[in-house]
C-alpha cells in the first residue's frame, strides 16, 4: 500500500471544524506538529486552554477523520494549549486565526496541572531517574502538590524506586486513578506490565502511550508534574518536548567530559523547540568516603557547573555519589524521605527550591534570578 502522506491527513482535516466556528480546523491553523511515519499518525490541534475539556469530541473527530485514510494504523491527536513555534501550517489563502489571549505556558494541556517539568538526560546512568524521584519528593517537602510521571516507557523505574506496587485503577473505564506514595501521584508504564517484561515498542507506540499517560491519568490539582524522560535525544524526548506543553527542562550531568557532550545535546534539543532550560543538576559530583570523611572527585567535580557557565545556563546544584543515596532509592525509599535531616536531602530541597524559582521566573516572564552556589 502507497505510504499515507501528510497532504492526504491536513485533507481529512479540512473537513473538520470546532464547535461554533464556520472554517474548518486545518484553515484556522489550529492544527500543527503533523508527524507521519508508517502509517502511524501524530499531530496537535491548538485550542484555547479555557475550552481543552469541552473539545473532546472534536479531538475525536479529527482522529476519526484521519484514522479514515486507507493505510492509517494509528492517530494519535492531542489538544494543546499552546502552539509550538515551528509548527507553522502549510496552508496558504487561510483567514487569520480568531484573536485570542496568548496562551500562558502554564496552561498545560493537562487539567488542573499547573506546570509540567521535564527531567533529561543526554545519556542512561547519570541518575536521572534518581534525581527526579528526589527532586519530585524534594518539591512536595517544600510544601507543593505534585505529580510523577514515568516517561521512560522502555526501562521504567518509579515503581521500584517510589515503592510502589499495583495496579492504577479506573473509575470509569476511561481514565485512570494514578498510585500515590510519600505525598505524590505517581504514574508509570512500569504499573502496567508485569516486571522483567522487555518492552518492546515502536516510536508512534511511545508516543502515544506518553500522551495517554498524561491525558488520561486523574492528576487532579497540582503546582507541578515532574516527568522522568527517556534518557536521551531521540524521537520519544522530542515528541515529549514538542506535544507536551513544558514549562521547562531540567538536565542531569555527571560531570564528566563525555556525558556533557550529551547533555549539550539534551540541552539544544529543548532550545530548539523552544522549551526553557531552568538548569543543570550535576549528578555524582564528588565521592565523600564513608571511612576517612574526605571528598575525592571521581569524575572532574565541577565539569557540570563550568559548562552551565559556557552555555548561559543556570547551575542548580550538585549531589555526591554516595551509597545511601544508591540504597534508598534502589529500595523504594529515596533518601529525601528516608533521611529528611541528612545533608543529601537537604542538597534536593535546595535545588528544588531553584527549581521553583526559575519556574516561576519563567511563568511571569522575568529573568530567573541569578544562581550561586557554594
Ligand atoms: P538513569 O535514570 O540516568 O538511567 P538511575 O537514576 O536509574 O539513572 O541511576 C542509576 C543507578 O545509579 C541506580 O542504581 C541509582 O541508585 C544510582 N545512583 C544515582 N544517583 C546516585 C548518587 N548520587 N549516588 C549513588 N548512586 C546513585
Amino acid at each position: 500500500m502507497a505510504e499515507v502522506t501528510e497532504s492526504q491527513i491536513l485533507a481529512a482535516l479540512g473537513d473538520i471544524r470546532a464547535p461554533g466556528q464556520e472554517t474548518d480546523i486545518v484553515s484556522m491553523k489550529m492544527v500543527s506538529g503533523l508527524h507521519v511515519r508508517d502509517g502511524h499518525v501524530l499531530f496537535s490541534i491548538e485550542v484555547d486552554p479555557q475550552r481543552g475539556p469541552a473539545l473532546e469530541p472534536l479531538r475525536q473527530a479529527a482522529e476519526d477523520a484521519a484514522k479514515a485514510i486507507p493505510g492509517v494504523l494509528s492517530v494519535t491527536a492531542v489538544l494543546t494549549a499552546e502552539r509550538p513555534s515551528q509548527a507553522a501550517p502549510r496552508q496558504s489563502a487561510a483567514p487569520p486565526p480568531q484573536a485570542r489571549p496568548a496562551p500562558a505556558r502554564q496552561k498545560a494541556a493537562v487539567e488542573g496541572v499547573k506546570a509540567i517539568i521535564a527531567v533529561a538526560s543526554g545519556k542512561g546512568g547519570v541518575g536521572k531517574s534518581t534525581t527526579a524521584a528526589n527532586l519530585a519528593l524534594a518539591l512536595s517537602v517544600n510544601g507543593h502538590k505534585v505529580g510523577l510521571l514515568d516517561a521512560d516507557i522502555y526501562g521504567p523505574s518509579m515503581p521500584r524506586m517510589m515503592g510502589l506496587r499495583g495496579k492504577p485503577t479506573s473509575p470509569d473505564g476511561k481514565s485512570l486513578n494514578p498510585m500515590e506514595n510519600f505525598g505524590i501521584k505517581v504514574m508509570s508504564m512500569g504499573f502496567m506490565v508485569e516486571e522483567e517484561t522487555p518492552m518492546i515498542w515502536r516510536g508512534p507506540m511511545v508516543q502515544s502511550a506518553l500522551m495517554q499517560m498524561l491525558r488520561d491519568v486523574n492528576w487532579g490539582e497540582l503546582d507541578v508534574l515532574v516527568v522522568d524522560m527517556p534518557p536521551g535525544t531521540g524521537d520519544a524526548q522530542l515528541t515529549m518536548a514538542q506535544q507536551v506543553p513544558l514549562a521547562g527542562a531540567i538536565i542531569v550531568s555527571t560531570p564528566q567530559d563525555i556525558a556533557l557532550l550529551d547533555a549539550r545535546k539534551g540541552l539544544n534539543m529543548f532550545r530548539k523547540v523552544d522549551v526553557p532550560v531552568l538548569g543543570i543538576i550535576e549528578n555524582m559530583s564528588y565521592f565523600v568516603c564513608p571511612d576517612c570523611g574526605s571528598q575525592h572527585d571521581i569524575f572532574g567535580h565541577g565539569g557540570a557547573k563550568a559548562e552551565a557557565a559556557r552555555l548561559g545556563c543556570p547551575f542548580l546544584g550538585e549531589i555526591p555519589l554516595h551509597l545511601a543515596i544508591r540504597e534508598t532509592s534502589d529500595s523504594g525509599n529515596p533518601i529525601v524521605m528516608s533521611q529528611p535531616d541528612g545533608p543529601h536531602a537537604q542538597a534536593y530541597r535546595a535545588i528544588a527550591e531553584r527549581v521553583w524559582e526559575a519556574l516561576s521566573a519563567e511563568e511571569t516572564g522575568r529573568a530567573a534570578p541569578r544562581i550561586l552556589v557554594q
